[in-house]
């Protein structure tokens, strides 16, 4: 069977807005930007194109309480007032009458894309939605998310569509603290997110966001954290993650189907995220994960606030999805001694359970350190840390949303504009 794409994408996702701050960064042109780009390089016409549709409320529940269904249903008739109370309610988050809707369509869509990949209609997709999901936990809103679009998914393929293993991929910059709790003790579904920590100095600020929160009971090993305790990480630092860490255990625990949570909020220009990701990396994550599953991977769509990166980093994920080359990266250098330190500490964690890692020597003696070369950090949490707890719960950051100075927004798009020209899109013809 000839390879195919599915792509899920509606207009009508676009109702849910922040009714008092159009600059918001969780906007319309969020799905609108990427996919005019899509279209612009040819590429939505190469896929089968599949409207989202609304979900049924089972599927809602597979994945969060009736009582949280009840309070999302009720925002539909709320008045100005009441909506600006029921956002305050909850961690960076606004409602407003089409919250509801777009939310169901958002879950609808990413359900249907893993249904026909099942099924055999589609190889692999995209589901190009929003509101995003990896926030959102049974009980609670939270993060610009409502419903957990990807984490349903997995319990979806896992409980109804008979699959065994979930690979879910988190490159989002955020931690999606929601997918990890729905899935902690659970074997079938291996949660892998890779997020900017800084030692839990950034949000969601969770003790639980670090390397040594592996899973639990049955679950044990099949969560797996990548904490980046820096901003500014580049490309040889993601595909060093990749590489010595996601794929090796990727291939181990040899998945039916792989689920990302595409969070384009790592690229460069992305003012939350702060990190350096180029474009043309996100093509090489893609082709990477393609080689699992017999290329059964599934997409959605989760942060990503600056709409150029997120544009191409969304067509250049969806061209990889078509089966097209990756382009050539821009020149990498080495990973960073920060990423190393990450990569150590997971090893470290996860070197008794996946026999990937056996074959890195083990410090014998003395403290329990994996690699030769590397101080791996054992002080963790850092002292003088202030985590988030239930009891602590504020509304913390985004509803004032930060900005770069000028001259760094400026120096980011022109960097972005170089790398968007400089991308070679071509396809040999005989390969
Ligand atoms: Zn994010």
């Amino acid at each position: 069977m000839a390879s195919r794409t599915g792509l899920v994408y509606s207009q009508d996702m676009t109702g849910h807005k922040n009714i008092w701050d159009s600059n918001f960064p969780e906007k319309p042109e969020r799905i609108t930007d990427p996919y005019r780009r899509c279209s612009e390089l040819g590429l939505v016409d190469r896929c089968i194109q599949m409207k989202a549709e609304s979900c049924r409320d089972e599927t809602v529940l597979l994945g969060h309480s009736e009582a949280l269904l009840e309070k999302l249903k009720c925002t539909v008739s709320f008045s100005e007032e009441a909506l600006k109370t029921v956002s305050q309610e909850y961690d960076s988050v606004y409602f407003n009458n089409e919250t509801y809707a777009c939310s169901r369509l958002a879950l609808g869509g990413t359900v249907s894309l893993i249904e026909d990949i099942v099924d055999q209609k589609i190889t692999n997709g995209m589901a190009l939605v929003r509101p995003p999901g990896h926030h959102a936990m049974r009980d609670k809103f939270c993060g610009f998310s409502f419903l957990n679009n990807i984490a349903i998914a997995a319990k979806h393929a896992v409980c109804n569509l008979g699959l065994q293993r979930v690979l879910i991929v988190d490159w989002d910059v955020h931690h999606g603290q929601a997918t990890q709790y729905m899935f902690y003790d659970d074997p079938r579904v291996l949660y892998f997110s890779i997020h900017r920590y800084e030692n839990g100095q950034f949000w969601p600020n969770l003790r639980e966001s670090d390397y040594d929160y592996i899973g639990d009971g049955e679950g044990e090993s099949y969560n797996i954290n990548v904490p980046l305790n820096q901003i500014g990480m580049a490309d040889s630092d993601y595909m060093a993650i990749f590489q010595q860490i996601l794929m090796p255990v990727a291939y181990e625990f040899c998945p039916d189907v792989v689920l990302i949570s595409a969070g384009y909020d790592c690229a460069l220009g992305d003012y939350k995220g702060e990190m350096k990701v180029s474009p043309a990396v996100f093509a090489h994550f893609t082709h990477m994960l393609s080689g699992l599953a017999e290329g059964r991977v599934c997409v959605a769509l989760e942060g990503g606030y600056c709409l150029k990166s997120l544009s191409e980093g969304v067509a250049l994920t969806l061209r990889s999805l078509l089966g097209d080359p990756c382009p050539m990266l821009p020149e990498m250098g080495e990973p960073c001694y920060s990423v190393c330190e990450s990569i150590a500490n997971v090893i470290k964690v996860l070197r008794p359970y996946w026999k990937c890692f056996q074959y890195q020597g083990c410090v014998t003696g003395g403290e329990d350190a994996v690699l030769h070369v590397l101080a791996v950090n054992e002080r963790h949490p850092r002292p003088n840390i202030e985590f988030s707890t239930d009891e602590n719960c504020p509304d913390r950051y985004e509803l004032v949303a930060t900005q770069l100075d000028d001259l760094q927004q400026t120096m980011f798009e022109r960097q972005l504009e170089d790398l968007i020209e400089n991308t070679s899109l071509y396809t040999p013809p005989s390969r």
